[in-house]
């Protein structure tokens, strides 16, 4: 039996979209190619809000997380962590010879926009990285305050892991002086993983000039570069298969069911599952800071997770338990893509059953 996903990635993703991956071949260096491309990076900069370049790349979101972190540090990094992707993030930058400091805060607290002034007033950085959405603890940093004080450091190229919420939740990438902005096809988009995107401006651009070693496939520089040159052809054969997708799916985000739609579906989900957590549990993460896309409910209940999970998948749905040291202390239910609230009220219904809440 299929079991409906919601845990944090990969999704559900629409039988519509689905067969759209199983469309035939067209070949990666015609003019189809050209248009399909170049439609997907007009359609994703409507999504992030920016004027900037879209960089796709088949791998899935780290891949460009790698990439950002290594083209774009010319001094040292800044690395700001509410949990294991910001810290991903850090460990990035050490495995690729790239300076950079971390800086964490306790796990279910967000970013404190005045603790990245007192970093960047050091004036030992010229990059910052900051995950939007740490889906471990299912925290949103306040990514425009982060982005205010940014703006206040122009030698700074400022980098966003957006993963898990890219598409779920509004943030615009220009007005908060984000440099690139990454995002991959199986969180908030609602397709398979494989592939990820990201924004690209100027000043990152400009960056990646001064930086000598920035690697071969992950090259975001060349990767703009050729993408100018080619009619948005990508150096090496791109999975075609998620760009019919993807494609598609934008098309369905932007014109059937609307952005601002789509954003509130999300706040509304998010709204129903912290509702039941309370009752039942607690939240795990700092009430100002709560993910739209994710929910992080403290087993209060001292609950079997793993054998909650078991008796959801006789009856066709998946939650995830806690991340890493968070494993039984706390269970995580999604609410991304194209989860409709019908769908999370059922699954909710069924934990109550099992659980006789
Ligand atoms: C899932 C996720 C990642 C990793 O993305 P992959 O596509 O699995 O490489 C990074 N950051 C966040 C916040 C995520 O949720």
């Amino acid at each position: 039996m299929h079991k409906k996903l919601f845990i944090p990635g990969p999704v559900e993703v629409r039988p519509e979209v689905l067969a759209k991956m199983a469309e035939p071949m067209i070949g990666h260096r015609s003019k189809d190619a050209s248009a399909l491309q170049r439609r997907i990076s007009d359609n994703m900069r409507k999504i992030f809000f920016t004027e900037s370049e879209i960089l796709i790349s088949t791998t899935s979101g780290s891949g460009l997380m790698e990439g950002a972190i290594r083209c774009c540090t010319a001094k040292k990094a800044a690395v700001f962590s509410v949990g294991a992707f910001g810290k991903r993030w850090y460990e990035m930058a050490v495995s690729n010879n790239v300076q950079a400091d971390l800086y964490e805060v306790e796990m279910g607290k967000a970013v404190d926009p005045e603790e990245v002034d007192k970093a960047l007033a050091t004036g030992e950085y010229d990059l910052v990285a900051v995950t939007h959405n740490e889906t471990s603890t299912g925290i949103m940093n306040p990514i425009e305050e982060i982005g205010e004080i940014v703006k206040k450091y122009p030698e700074v190229v400022f980098i966003v892991d957006m993963v898990s919420s890219a598409a779920g939740s509004k943030v615009e990438v220009d007005k908060c002086g984000i440099d690139i902005c990454i995002t991959s096809t199986q969180k908030c988009i609602g397709l398979p993983p494989g592939m990820s995107i990201c924004t690209f401006s100027e000043k990152a651009r400009k960056r990646a000039e001064q930086v000598p070693n920035r690697g071969y496939y992950l090259d975001l520089l060349q990767l703009y570069k050729y993408i100018q040159k080619k009619d948005y052809q990508y150096p090496s054969t791109p999975s075609l298969s998620h760009m019919f997708a993807l494609d598609y799916q934008l098309d369905y985000i932007l014109n059937e069911e609307g952005l601002e739609n789509r954003f509130a579906r999300h706040k509304e989900m998010a709204k129903i599952v912290r509702d039941w957590a309370e009752k039942n549990f607690e939240l795990y993460s700092d009430k100002n800071h709560l993910s739209n896309t994710v929910t992080n409910v403290k087993n209060t209940k001292n609950i079997d997770v793993s054998a909650l999970n078991k008796a959801l998948g006789e009856r066709g749905f998946q939650i995830s338990n806690g991340y890493g040291s968070l494993k039984d202390k706390t269970f995580r239910i999604a609410h991304m893509a194209d989860c409709k609230v019908e769908d999370l009220k059922e699954l909710l219904k069924n934990i109550d059953e099992i659980l006789g809440l």
